[in-house]
């Protein structure tokens, strides 16, 4: 999906129907940056958005997600295609979920590998010094590696409103966690939960 092409799009069916960004944020219940975001490139509308913005601007999703008017002739085409991109970008994230947790893994056996090796194995003071600091970044490399493509890949979904969001690297770090939750601030409607996470957009 063209993302600058959609931004673009919405930016003109925007104007065309009389609304400033403020304006049609409000009536989307989000924040003008958002709107901002979205029309610089920067990101898709959520799901749960997308109709509610289709709506306000009087075009469809497929429209939308084509980022231009369609007319009956190439609309089922646009269609098939929109939603192959759909499938491939949740397809992308799983593997990039699973591509994390294979780097951590191996990440921290190395290190710890490394960790037991220097206490078993005769050698230098320096030399174990070295390898343990070695094994220290390792671990942490490991596990920062990993949030990052975990962070990219999917959104959170809040429990109390139910929208979708990308959390800021700081807010993920801090946020405490299970495996498929975590606890962040919706951006959307301010309350805290437990979020779950989610593949698509
Ligand atoms: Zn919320």
């Amino acid at each position: 999906m063209d993302q600058i092409k959609i931004g673009q799009f919405i930016a003109q069916k925007r104007k065309a129907c009389g609304f400033t960004q403020r304006q049609l944020a409000d009536i989307l219940n989000i924040s003008d940056k958002t709107v901002s975001k979205w029309e610089r490139g920067n990101g898709l509308p959520e799901v749960s958005l997308m109709l509610p913005l289709c709506k306000a601007l009087q075009i469809n999703v497929n429209e939308l997600l084509s980022g231009e008017d369609l007319t009956d002739a190439n609309y089922k085409q646009k269609a098939e295609e929109n939603m192959m991109d759909f499938a491939r970008e949740r397809e992308e994230s799983k593997k990039k979920i699973i591509l994390a947790a294979v780097v951590s893994v191996m990440a921290l056996v190395a290190g710890f590998t490394l960790m037991l090796l220097t206490k078993k194995l005769e050698m230098a003071q320096w030399l174990r010094i070295v390898l343990i600091v070695i094994a220290l970044l390792e671990i942490i490399c490991g596990i920062g590696v990993a949030c990052a493509l975990d962070l990219n890949a999917g959104t959170y979904e809040c429990r109390k409103c139910g929208k979708r969001f990308v959390p800021t690297a700081g807010a993920y770090v801090n946020a405490p966690h299970t495996i498929t939750t975590r606890r962040l601030k919706c951006p959307h409607c301010g309350k805290v939960s437990y979020c779950k996470k989610r593949l698509t957009h």
